[in-house]
């Protein structure tokens, strides 16, 4: 703002223009009449720093004469706060620029402020300038109080998600306790029960998992309704996922009465969607199918769009159970809205899933819709193109999960009493729970009561695995887990997160194994820690021709704990590292069609396999410049002979001892 640099008079004449601005005279007296009449606060400045000419309005709003106003530099009356802006402002239009919608107080006769906005255009002819303003304080207060409700309500709103997450973890805490020690005397471990006892242990049980379901989903519904969950989405492969979600109701559906089937339309392009959160509603539908379908007939179906064959239009799941009558349909959507069809009067379930998966699928964009025949069955479909019409999907590929298949992925290797596991928890019913369970794995178990006793533990002992709690008090199990990540002796540990808040918090748990729910079912965790053993077992890939040599060095890395696979030549051994991430590879080096040489020229040429350790097995007698140049390209060169067995040992010994990726034996082993 420039200073006025003399005490103006009410009639002033401009530098250049020489216009007079006497009241009611000159070029702009003729438009007396229109100042008069505005409403809105109309002034002519002068690029010295004051008033030449204000409407009537002025004083009416501020309280203050003309004469009052005219003789103080305009910037006296603006609020001290706002000076600056507004010199800065005034700056700019006295340089030509035009003001559009700038705010600011003036101060009132009784010394309040009013907020003004204004527009305003220099005249440079007349080192004027022509600006318009209007009082907005009510909006302003108006805006203030509606920001302070904002605040208010988001304040209350995260009050409240924290007051769910921490009440649903203190409810979840002595009810892991319930739930598991109930298991244990159950499963007859913890002495002999009468039949009554056992039976109302049983009840305990049982009512103790409904309250935590009820807890779990109350938490989940919160969530998604107060818009807490964030979406993250990935390409996903329909027929995966309905596969995963299908796998997980095997066991329940085990009895030969109820047929589970899939129908997915053949050549399905993946989608983009968070798999968790649509696996999770899938999960609901056939979870309730399951329940409600005492015999008959399951069917998830993926079906495509009647225009593009390659696009999933829908996922449904039909059922041909007990159906659900038309005056219900209408509400089973509402939370804890439940049918009583069987007329007991007393229902499984909290009445919680119908309304988390409407929730989920409105998040996801979708919609879910149901049909139902009381009698025949229902018919629950989320919408992946929303708006289209039911299509069916005749010529779908039919697969079945028949009733009865065997369960997935037998443990390998059942011998674990060689492996020690940190239990890191704070709550001490649940290291005695997860100490039992390990127990019965038959692991050596060592447990701390706190992150720093875990690390310390982890240091002294280097376990091989780890079950980490992450609501711990400092350091958590967050900070924990990245600590034995940053290690190098403990990086490469398989770490399980056995927590209350995994379900909320599985994302955040970076880098572990396996995240895990508590209260955890026994056979949950001992897949858990096996697939941790089995993923912390070295990897060795095979690359040979002859059958004999392939099994005889299979056999030896088998000894040595690793998992194993094996092929007979270059080009399959290349197509296998797509699904195989092999640690280590043993490559004979005289084979038909692609030796062993090229093998590993192709190898390198894969960025992830640059540093791959290669062990070439041969039986050829080498000569010196052969064995120079391809133990440059490997990690060794090895004879196929009576030593092979304890030369291999030796060298994948030390080669994984000292992290593996590097050249361990630098030189030919002979
Ligand atoms: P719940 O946990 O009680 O199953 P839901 O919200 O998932 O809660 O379901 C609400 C009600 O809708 C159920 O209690 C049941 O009466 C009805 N329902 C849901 N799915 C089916 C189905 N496939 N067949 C028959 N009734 C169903």
């Amino acid at each position: 703002m420039r200073k006025p640099s003399r005490r103006p008079d009410a009639a002033v004449s401009a530098a250049s223009g020489e216009a007079s601005l006497d009241r009611g005279q000159g070029v702009f007296g003729q438009y007396q009449k229109f100042f008069e009449l505005s409403f809105d606060l109309l002034c002519i400045a002068g690029f010295d720093g004051y008033f030449k000419l204000l409407s009537p309005s002025w004083e009416k709003t501020l309280g203050f004469s003309q004469e009052e106003l005219l003789s103080e530099p305009f910037v006296d009356f603006v609020h001290p706060d706002d000076r600056e802006a507004t010199a800065a402002e005034t700056g700019k239009l006295v340089e030509g620029t035009i003001t559009i919608s700038f705010d600011n107080r003036y101060r009132t006769k009784n010394g309040e402020y009013r907020w003004l906005v204004w527009s305003a255009v220099p005249d440079p002819d007349r080192n004027l300038i022509l600006a318009v303003a209007r009082d907005i304080t009510e909006r302003k207060v108006f805006e203030a109080r509606l920001r302070a409700a904002k605040e208010s309500a988001e304040a209350a709103n995260r009050a409240k998600s924290e007051f769910l997450a921490r009440m649903s973890h203190e409810l979840r805490t002595p009810l892991n306790s319930v739930i598991g020690f109930s298991e244990v005397l159950l499963s007859g471990k913890g002495g002999d029960l009468t039949q009554v006892q056992h039976d109302y242990l049983r009840r305990v049980r049982s009512n103790g998992e409904h309250l935590l379901g009820l807890i779990n989903q109350v938490l989940d519904l919160a969530k998604v309704e107060a818009r807490k969950v964030e979406v993250q989405t990935e390409l996903v492969d329909l027929a995966d996922l309905v596969r995963a979600v299908a796998a997980q109701f095997e066991g329940q559906i085990r009895n030969g009465e109820v047929e589970l089937a899939e129908q997915i339309a053949p050549q399905l392009d993946p989608i983009e969607v968070d798999r968790r959160k649509l696996s999770q509603i899938l999960f609901n539908l056939v979870g309730n199918a399951v329940k409600f379908t005492p015999k008959g007939r399951i069917t998830i179906r993926v079906g495509a769009d009647e225009t593009d064959p390659h696009r999933a239009s829908f996922v449904e799941v039909e059922d041909t159970g007990i159906g659900i009558p038309d005056e219900a349909l209408a509400t089973i959507f509402e939370r804890f809205e439940q049918v009583d069809a069987f007329g007991s009067g007393k229902i499984e379930g909290t009445g919680l899933g119908l309304a988390i998966s409407r929730s989920l699928a409105e998040l996801l964009g979708y919609r879910l819709t149901v049909k139902s025949d009381t009698g025949i069955g229902s018919k629950f479909r989320i919408e992946l193109l929303p708006g289209l019409d039911l299509a069916s999907s005749g010529d779908s590929a039919m697969r079945r999960v028949a009733a009865g298949k065997p369960a997935r992925e037998p443990s390998p290797d059942r011998d674990f009493s060689d492996r020690l596991v940190l239990v890191v928890d704070d709550d001490a019913d649940a290291r005695m729970l997860l100490t039992h369970a390990l127990h019965e794995l038959g692991c050596q178990v060592l447990t701390a009561t706190s992150g720093e006793q875990g690390l310390r533990l982890a240091r002294e002992h280097e376990p091989d695995l780890i079950t980490l709690d992450l609501m711990m008090p400092e350091p958590d199990g967050w900070e924990l887990l990245a600590r034995f990540k940053a290690e190098p002796r403990l990086r490469h540990i398989p770490v399980v997160v056995v927590s209350n808040a995994a379900r909320e918090k599985a994302d955040s748990a970076i880098g572990a194994a396996g995240v895990l729910d508590k209260p955890v079912a026994l056979e949950e965790l001992h897949r858990a820690v096996i697939e941790g053993f089995l993923g912390s077992r070295r990897r060795v890939l095979i690359v040979d021709d002859s059958a004999d040599d392939r099994e005889f060095m299979s056999a030896c890395m088998k000894q040595l704990g690793a998992v194993v696979e094996t092929t007979a030549s270059g080009h399959e051994a290349l197509s296998r590292l797509a699904s195989f991430a092999p640690d280590v590879v043993l490559v004979d080096l005289v084979m038909p069609g692609m030796n062993g040489a090229e093998f590993i020229s192709k190898l390198r040429e894969i960025p992830a396999c640059g540093d791959l350790p290669v062990i070439l097995v041969t039986a050829k007698d080498l000569g010196a410049d052969e064995l120079a140049v391809l133990s440059r390209a490997t990690s060794a060169v090895i004879q196929k002979g009576p030593e092979l067995s304890d030369e291999l040992g030796d060298l994948c010994r030390r080669l994984w001892s000292s992290g593996a990726g590097g050249k361990a034996a630098s030189a030919a082993s002979r």
